[in-house]
């Protein structure tokens, strides 16, 4: 379903992505895990060219894009298969929840403004929201916002959804519906690569989880091997810490 191949990026001369690979099936859920600063984000962003990587191949489907001749064609094709929830939301605050999903299939997806309205509130209904159809984000709880982040995603029918440390700006009391509904779309079979310090929800939830550091992914296995029986002593000393 989507396949990293040497993934590099550069800031300056700081290398934070030293040629990464890591591939998904279809219906594969993973959890990325490191320390702060260790080029998690970064990778998500290049996946969809959020940031350009230096070298490197990106596959979605049967599309292939080569970081250093990427076409403007192939990164709107991948914006297109790719669909990212950002920690702060990053909801457009002068739109309704309803104007907020609905935007991506009028403007990228070209729906008439009549199915696009149609098919948010679905959504909204599906990420139980449906009686916030006109409420603006300013109004909403921190979980509130995040799940209609995570619609606006579901908006996209992406091939594979990015989620950037989606609940780590929320308030505690908020995590708990934004990793429930997480949980629903993976139980849809939704591809998912997840950014996230929610150990338990890496145990309940991912197929495999990749831990990163130093540019580089240093192991990766299922939930369970790696929680309880990590290979390397970089991953014991992180888990150390956040287990
Ligand atoms: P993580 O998500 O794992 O905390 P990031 O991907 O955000 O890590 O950042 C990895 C490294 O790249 C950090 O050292 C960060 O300072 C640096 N970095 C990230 N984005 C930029 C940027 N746009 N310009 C310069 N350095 C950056
Ligand atoms: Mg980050």
């Amino acid at each position: 379903m989507i396949a990293l191949e040497g993934i590099t990026k550069r800031f300056a001369d700081h290398t934070v992505l030293d040629g990464i690979d890591l591939s998904l099936e279809r219906g594969e859920i993973i959890v990325v895990i490191g320390p702060s600063g260790t080029g998690k984000s970064t990778l998500l962003r290049c996946v969809n060219f959020l940031e350009t990587p230096d070298a490197g191949r990106i596959q979605v489907g049967d599309l292939q894009v080569d970081a250093t001749h990427a076409s403007r064609d192939d990164i709107l094709a991948l914006r297109r298969r790719t669909a990212f929830v950002f920690q702060n939301y990053a909801l457009f605050a002068h739109k309704t929840a309803l104007d907020n999903i609905a935007e991506r299939m009028i403007v990228v997806d070209r729906l008439s403004k009549s199915d696009a309205h149609d098919r948010a509130r679905e959504i909204l209904e599906r990420i139980g929201l449906a009686d916030k159809a006109d409420a603006y984000p300013a109004s909403l709880s921190g979980g509130q916002q995040q799940r209609i982040g995570i619609g606006r995603a579901m908006a996209a029918g992406a091939e594979v959804m990015l989620f950037d440390e989606p609940t780590s700006a929320l308030d505690p009391e908020w995590v708990d519906e934004v990793l429930t509904l997480m949980k629903q779309l993976a139980a849809e079979q939704q591809t998912m690569i997840v950014v996230s310090h929610e150990m338990q929800f890496a145990r309940e939830v991912a197929d495999r989880v990749v831990f990163m550091e130093g540019g580089h992914i240093v192991e990766q296995a299922p939930p369970e091997t790696l929680f309880t029986n990590p290979q390397d002593e970089r991953t014991r000393s992180f888990l150390r810490k956040v287990l």
